[in-house]
């Protein structure tokens, strides 16, 4: 078999069809600017804003030629339930031999209202799991011997140094799935004051935004109500009164990784949950760029770029409206941008591209599941997944950081592209963050489809990590991610190219990406 051009000329692509310069820069910020105008008032999932926004996305896309692919035109529309916890309603106390102590919600805990319908009333006893890792297969499980029928489980975010970040990410977001079928009644989250990413204040003012569930329960979680909460990090320590245990002592223990305790709890948690629910429709966008070969544009190469944001919430400094500018209306300019470099690339596709630009990535990566388990391509047909999520754009593109691309093939075609633009791989410098699991890419990678998701590389310890922690700090999910933020848009323009780049060698690619034999995930492509 002939090979296709299994790389493509960069020059090719620097000019317009036309051979004119063109603001590519200028380009992609304006599309930022608009998807992030206050108009589009933070494109919560299934509000006005967000329909605002994708007309403008559906708009440039069928301008480029792109067709449509979703179960509507280009929609693939979604129903979901949202649930608002009504905290002045609901009340919370701890009992225990010494009397009662109640809670203030959501001050002292902050209740989710997303996985599925919040439970109306708890009163059970707790016990503490250490880490809350159920993970077998590395011979580490620390619910083994703890009875969980009946209880509110209590755990503490971390892991033992032996474990990959991966597993652990891994474990930790099936925790609350797995821990249902085990028949606990919920799961309390802590985390030691070293580990707050999102100081509690603002995790309390993000609390007052409405969570979502899939109206259809076969795609839920959890088929029973299920607890999840949040704990304030400065008041964990109460919950361990009367266990001989201390909060701060196995705080330590949790950040130097070293091996912690599971022990029943002395009190109990009495929990009465009001919540209002109401039906919200609302959908992805789905569009495709055919393949040209005969056999292979029978499969997909799918771009993905979240477009919700957290709409409009509680105000900081006056500012109400969370425009969600680098989360992720940048991603969703990069795919509009690479749409257009692709169809004007001499290069043909051998297989086809679908763009999706998914709804419901902040409420626990929604859209991208309804995606995947309801997809409107043959599941099997879609080969990778490319994902764009926040590439925060606050400093040069000097390496790229593509996640996962040691677990499956598509780390080859990454390398060539980097070796190619010389913007050579770095390493993710927070494996802990654990961020392949925590954008849509990690929907795919559960069905059993190799992804990477591109982030701007740098090291720790370094200016730009410094940077990108202010950002996370200040910014991040907050009205402050907004258009008069400082952009430099043109290192943007860069990564858009790097990822143009891995898409034509993927998509043109005699075979398509496969895990690695030692890839975790892989047992997702041979549970399929
Ligand atoms: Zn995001």
């Amino acid at each position: 078999m002939r090979k296709w051009l299994p790389f493509f000329p960069l020059a090719m692509l620097a000019a317009s069809a036309q051979g004119e310069p063109v603001d590519r820069a200028g380009q992609w910020w304006a599309h930022v600017e608009a998807l992030a105008s206050d108009a589009n008032e933070g494109r919560a999932t299934g509000s006005k804003g967000f329909e605002r926004a994708a007309s403008y996305v559906v708009d440039q896309f069928k301008a480029l030629g792109l067709k449509p692919a979703g179960s509507n035109g280009y929609r693939q529309p979604i129903d979901f339930v949202q649930q608002t916890i009504l905290a002045d309603d609901s009340s919370a106390m701890l009992v225990g031999a010494a009397g009662e102590q109640v809670l203030e919600i959501p001050r002292d805990l902050i209740l989710s209202g997303g996985g599925g319908p919040a439970p109306e009333a708890i009163d059970a006893p707790m016990i503490f799991a250490g880490y809350g890792l159920h993970l077998p297969e590395v011979g580490h499980d620390d619910f083994a011997g703890l009875d969980l029928k009946g209880k509110v489980v209590v755990v503490i975010s971390g892991g033992p140094a032996g474990i990959s970040g991966t597993l652990k990410s891994h474990a930790r977001s099936e925790r609350a799935s797995w821990l249902a079928r085990q028949g606990a009644v919920g799961l309390i989250t802590l985390v030691t004051p070293k580990q707050v990413e999102i100081p509690w204040t603002r995790r309390i003012a993000l609390s007052a935004q409405p969570a979502l569930y899939f109206k259809d329960a076969a795609l839920r979680d959890s088929p029973l109500p299920f607890l999840n909460a949040q704990w304030d990090p400065a008041k964990s320590g109460m919950l361990f009164q009367g266990t001989g245990h201390d909060f701060a002592d196995l705080a330590r223990v949790a950040d130097s990784s070293a091996a912690l305790p599971g022990f029943p709890l002395a009190q109990r948690l009495k929990v009465n949950v009001a919540a209002r629910r109401t039906d919200l429709p609302a959908f992805n966008i789905l569009a495709v760029m055919p393949g040209t070969d005969k056999r292979l544009r029978r499969e997909y190469v799918v771009l993905s770029a979240h477009l919700d944001g957290y709409g409009v919430g509680t105000p900081m400094k006056g500012d109400a409206i969370y425009n969600g500018a680098f989360d992720n209306a940048s991603g969703v300019a990069s795919l509009i941008e690479i749409a257009r470099r692709l169809q004007s690339s001499t290069v043909k596709l051998r297989r086809s591209i679908l763009f999706a630009v998914l709804t419901g990535e902040e409420k626990g990566l929604l859209g991208s599941e309804y995606f995947v388990e309801r997809p409107t391509v043959p599941q099997k047909a879609m080969v990778a997944d490319l994902n764009f999520d926040m590439a925060l754009p606050i400093f040069p593109l000097t390496s790229v950081t593509p996640i996962g691309y040691e677990e499956s093939s598509l780390g080859a075609p990454a390398a060539a592209v980097s070796a190619e633009m010389r913007l050579p791989i770095t390493p993710d410098p927070f494996p802990e963050r654990n961020v392949f699991i925590r954008s849509d890419q990690y929907s795919f990678i559960r069905a059993g489809i190799p992804a990477l998701f591109f982030k701007y590389g740098f090291k720790a310890g370094t200016a730009e990590a410094e940077a990108e922690k202010a950002w996370r700090a200040n910014i991040y999910h907050s009205p402050f991610d907004d258009n008069k933020q400082p952009v430099m848009p043109g290192e943007t323009v860069k990564l858009n190219d790097y990822v143009t780049a891995v898409t034509l060698r993927v998509a043109n690619a005699e075979r398509r990406p496969q895990w690695n034999r030692d890839s975790f995930f892989r047992r997702f492509a041979q549970e399929r």
